[in-house]
């Protein structure tokens, strides 16, 4: 039989395995604090693989001077990233690391789903939960590439690491984290949900938090306090022009034929106590982008000189000013050089298995591979088909997972045994 025919079979024997194995990695509910569970069940499984593993809690200290630090948002013990890795007895070929994050966001109001978004549920070929497209699949992926060729007796020239890591939608400390440790390769793979194309761009991420003040009152003398709910949207609807201002700029080369590449989402507001009082303080949340080739510490300075110039425009916030806070992304964006053998070998593994020449992904979002980048491993995400990620009824396509694992285990192979 064909390298390609034995790979086909040993995807098909693994299957239910591999069914299981991703419905098992959703049932845990691993928001952020909430790592532990699924991060231990991951070791133990890599365990029984025969991988040498470890796991550790981040040391913030130890990674806070690297450029794409995030500024953390809890505390991080308990919350352990987790690797493996296989080093072949003939160690003369290339290095490879297959990096997830398992961490995912929360479910939101489950009276949006049709299904538990901690139960995953497959339907018409396609499984539903909270992360199983971003991006417990693309781990799934990973872990059954390797399970295949071993099943083949497939040698490996090459040291494989699996990586499972932290605050991916927060930080990007847990990846900076296992690299800090000493845990690199010659290149690194993250099959986040790219649809099957290839990941050469993406936008850089900060986080902003904003917080208003008010003057309170009980209703019936509401003409004498001040809404600091009302006087959050003003802010909010300045920062509406700030996005409107950055994408009207002349877009970076990578975004050029993206309508929108920059957005900011106002993520979540929290103001007030009681329906007819008004209230004193009101909080919102921000994630806003930016291009590749900008300093977030640039990019932090001109959204807080934006917000102040608002605000001295207007009566009570002038003398008023709200307290102005960046947390969790200080993501750098990324763009990749596709002159490299990682992007060759990718799209001729993507091509063995589609029969279709690989699309390139500039990315309007962040992801762990600028923590990579920074350290100098060449890096991408390559990765499964589905839809609603962040939102409810996510799921992946079944189909779509099959030839990711597929795709990964042609990547293994022709990358490790260079
Ligand atoms: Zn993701």
């Amino acid at each position: 039989m064909s390298f390609d025919e034995r790979l086909e079979k040993a995807i098909d024997d693994l299957w239910d395995e591999e069914l299981l194995f991703l419905k098992t990695l959703g049932s845990f509910d691993s928001t952020l604090g909430n790592e532990k569970g699924v991060q231990q069940f991951i070791e133990n499984y890599l365990k029984d693989m025969d991988f040498e593993t470890a796991s550790f809690d981040v040391n913030n200290d130890e990674i806070s001077n690297y450029k794409n630090h995030g500024i953390p948002v809890i505390d991080y013990k308990d919350r352990p990233v987790v690797v493996g890795s296989k080093k072949p007895e003939i160690n003369d070929g290339k290095s490879l690391i297959l990096q997830a994050h398992i961490d995912v966001v929360d479910a939101g109001p489950k009276s949006h789903w049709e299904t538990e978004p901690y139960i995953p549920t497959v339907k018409d070929n396609k499984m539903y939960g909270r992360g199983i497209l971003d991006m417990k699949g693309g781990l799934a992926a990973n872990i059954f590439a390797v399970k295949a060729l071993e099943k083949m007796n497939e040698p490996l020239h090459g040291e494989v690491q699996i990586q499972t890591v932290i605050e991916e939608e927060v930080t990007g400390n847990g990846a900076l984290a296992l690299l800090q440790a000493g845990y690199t390769a010659d290149a690194a793979l993250i099959p986040e949900p790219t649809q099957h194309r290839i990941l050469t761009s993406q936008v850089g991420v900060i986080y902003l938090r904003v917080t208003v003040r008010g003057v309170g009152a009980h209703v019936e003398k509401a003409d004498e306090a001040v809404n600091a709910t009302m006087n959050a949207f003003k802010i909010i609807e300045a920062l509406e022009k700030y996005r409107e201002f950055i994408n009207s700029q002349e877009k970076h080369e990578a975004f050029k034929h993206h309508p929108h590449p920059l957005n900011i989402n106002i993520g979540k507001i929290q103001g007030g106590d009681w329906t007819s009082s008004v209230p004193v303080e009101t909080t919102f949340e921000a994630r806003i982008g930016c291009y590749p080739g900008t300093d977030p510490a640039d990019i932090q300075k001109e959204v807080r000189d934006w917000i102040i110039e608002a605000c001295e425009k207007d009566e009570w916030l002038k003398d008023n000013l709200p307290e102005i806070e960046f947390f969790g992304f200080k993501a750098h964006g990324f763009e990749m050089d596709i002159e490299n053998d990682l992007y060759r070998i990718l799209a001729e593994s993507h091509k063995e298995v589609t029969g279709e020449k690989v699309e390139n992904l500039s990315f309007t979002a962040t992801t762990d591979v600028r923590a990579f980048d920074e350290f100098g491993i060449p890096v991408t995400c390559y990765g499964p088909l589905g839809n609603y990620m962040h939102a409810p009824n996510e799921y992946i396509d079944l189909d779509s997972l099959r030839y990711t694992t597929k795709v990964i285990a042609y990547f293994i192979k022709n990358w490790c045994n260079q």
